[in-house]
């Protein structure tokens, strides 16, 4: 796809681009204002730099769950239409490379982070011990309702002031009883909360259905692994006032247990040992602690399909977002990412894990 090149060059002679612009070694400034023809989203492996064609970037599908992390590709792209602008006849944006790895690090670089003990934690308890019906559980969380306001049961669907019209296996408690979630004032039949209790892990926790108001503990399902911890010598984009903490998960492939979608089936692990990157500054160590509580709480990862795949029955990461590209972001999970701390310090929070959790599991 040839392009008539404007500028002080022979008329009458066409400049291909991908062709080596015999004029471009003499770098003759071009006439003020001319905008050169350029060929957009070209990228062939042949046009290596120095051969008379900007280099545009493929633009790379960026997941983009938190809105948060800058495109890069596209900007690399806009600079390298800019540069040409500027009348330089060859203008060349390298493509941005995908730096998943930190360079080597050898065992004696690695190092304990300050203040967190260990380098590494097991699976710990299977899960919160058991033992209570789910009427017992429900108790410490609800206020009794006498007068049922005129409004509908958001499990159910049903008024209110009408009996539970779940139809799934039956609690043992009466269809007409009301009670009202004591922290965030939403109101069910009794009937419906506890099915709906029996329907998840049964950790005595129990998460409102509207406000997500999390009462208890809530823990996850996460299989069995190893999550390991310590601070690398080197420094991420956005960060290069500090080292690098790395997080690295091992979780193997096993049989689902009774709180995994479908018990007695096996699952797939993907992509283990998946590392992960924190800056090791104040906030990036306090994410560690929060994390390693939502390790301990089963609350990583979970068993699922993936979004990414469509595989069913493998580990998938549960709404907790982490970096797993260490010197770059193209595929939106590495780094600069300004808001990255922030947004996983919400997310966290939604999983009910705060700085007080930290006080509350030394117990
Ligand atoms: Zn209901
Ligand atoms: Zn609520």
């Amino acid at each position: 796809m040839p392009h008539a090149v404007a500028g002080p060059f022979p008329a009458g002679i066409n400049y291909s681009a991908g062709q080596l612009d015999p004029t471009a070694c003499r770098l003759s400034p071009a006439p003020a204002g001319t905008i050169r023809p350029v060929r957009r989203s070209y990228y062939d492996p042949s046009s290596a730099p120095g051969k008379g064609v900007v280099w545009e970037v493929p633009t790379v599908p960026v997941k983009n769950l938190t809105g948060s992390s800058p495109v890069n590709p596209a900007l690399a792209g806009i600079t390298g239409i800019l540069m040409s602008a500027a009348g330089l006849p060859v203008c060349l944006t390298r493509p941005p490379k995908l730096v998943l790895h930190p360079p080597p690090v050898s065992k004696s670089d690695i190092q304990a982070i300050p203040g967190i003990s260990h380098t590494c934690r097991k699976t710990t308890k299977k899960q919160a011990k058991k033992g209570k019906t789910p009427e017992e559980v429900l108790k410490k969380y609800l206020q009794k309702v006498r007068h049922p306001p005129d409004e509908d049961c958001t499990i159910c669907m049903e008024r209110l002031s009408a009996p539970s019209g779940y139809k799934g296996p039956q609690p043992a408690v009466k269809p007409d009883l009301v009670g009202k979630l004591a922290k965030c004032g939403h109101v069910f039949h009794l009937h419906c909360l506890v099915a709906m209790y029996n329907n998840g892990n049964k950790d005595g926790s129990l998460q409102c259905p509207t406000c997500k108001t999390i009462y208890g503990v809530k823990t996850g399902t996460q299989p069995p692994g190893k999550m390991e911890y310590h601070i690398i010598p080197h420094a991420l984009p956005g960060h290069s006032d500090c080292k690098t903490i790395r997080i690295i998960y091992n979780i193997p492939p096993g049989v689902q247990g009774p709180e995994h979608p479908n018990p007695g089936k096996s699952f797939t692990a993907r992509g283990f040992p998946r590392h992960c990157y924190l800056p090791d500054s104040e906030k990036g160590r306090k994410v560690l602690k929060l994390l390693l509580v939502a390790w301990d709480r089963r609350l990583i990862f979970a068993i699922g399909t993936s979004s990414t795949t469509g595989e069913s029955d493998t580990v998938i990461w549960n709404e907790i977002h982490h970096k797993t590209e260490f010197g770059s972001n193209l595929t939106g999970h590495g780094y600069p990412d300004g808001n990255y701390l922030d947004n996983v310090l919400a997310e966290l929070a939604a999983q009910g894990i705060t700085e007080e959790s930290l006080a509350q599991e030394k117990d």
